[in-house]
């Protein structure tokens, strides 16, 4: 999405203070623009509805709950096993994949946090790489299988990451930063646990992918009714930016075996022509 987070993104005349209750405010208005202008269209099994704001483009649900108020009763074990625990091989593969790109755009192979890690395969490999290896999820089932498997997995959530200031080198926040309302505080949690000049990966549904723009009606109905906004790659990329985290272009060319070129050109491809459904970008903390 590198033409699209490479933009000036100045912050909108109506936008809310960064210290804003964004939760209180989302009812009404975005919590990007503060544009009050919305379409309405209905989400997953009735259990929500889905603005778009008029203005910016981006998607807040009506839901509105603090995620930790679903960490035991639907971040349970079936919800992992549904979206994760599927061909775990295949999962293990793909996060040495991800492992080689953000090894070739991160300072060095130092601490590595993992937002919302499920089964923890990426915390594995990482430490098979040479990473030390931490994470944190709202779900206690999680962090008690993590304890089974030898993992630093702790209880906590984006808006309250249980790890000490600059400790992080690489945070990695892959389909987390559209569970919570709270976009500012969740990305000053991460701007607090990463080391200066530390590297933060951001993986997120596109709000604005093809299927979203042909069809939103039908699309919507494919998100989760836990996921409390869509981001388009502008919207987020003025969240980033005015948070003060600075968009890094993601690296060209990565060598590797020909299993991981393959993966990477179809991810690429996708994510360029907007088949995709979610896009991938780095930001990176002013050393
Ligand atoms: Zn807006």
């Amino acid at each position: 999405m590198a033409y699209e987070a490479a933009g000036p993104h100045p912050v909108p005349a109506g936008a809310p203070a960064m210290d804003a209750d964004l939760q209180a405010l989302a009812g009404e208005a975005c919590t990007w623009c503060g544009s009050r202008a919305r379409d309405t269209f209905a989400g997953e099994e009735g259990k929500c509805q889905w603005h778009r704001c008029r203005q910016c483009g981006f998607w807040i649900s009506s839901l509105l709950c603090d995620p930790r108020d679903y960490a035991v009763e639907d971040y349970d074990l079936d919800y992992h096993l549904h979206y994760y625990g599927r061909s775990l091989g295949r999962k293990h593969r793909t996060a040495h994949h991800r492992f080689r790109v953000l090894e070739a755009m991160a300072p060095h192979k130092g601490s590595f946090l993992d937002i919302g890690p499920s089964y923890g395969y990426m915390l594995e490999v990482g430490t098979q790489r040479g990473w030390t290896t931490h994470g944190v999820d709202l779900a206690p089932v999680i962090v008690e299988l993590a304890a089974q498997n030898g993992l630093d997995i702790r209880l906590g959530s984006l808006t309250d990451i249980p790890f000490g200031p600059e400790s992080m080198d690489v945070v990695h926040a892959r389909h987390v930063l559209e569970h919570d309302i709270q976009t500012y505080r969740a990305l000053d949690e991460i701007w607090r646990v990463l080391k200066p000049g530390g590297l933060l990966v951001c993986e997120v549904p596109d709000g604005e992918s093809t299927r979203a723009r042909l069809n939103p009606a039908k699309e919507v109905l494919r998100w989760p009714y836990l996921h409390m906004v869509t981001f388009t790659p502008s919207v987020l990329a003025g969240f980033m930016r005015r948070r003060g985290l600075r968009w890094v272009p993601e690296v060209g060319l990565v060598a590797g075996p020909p299993d991981f070129l393959a993966w990477r050109a179809w991810h690429r491809f996708r994510e360029l022509t907007r088949i995709a459904t979610y896009f991938v970008t780095f930001w990176r903390k002013p050393a």
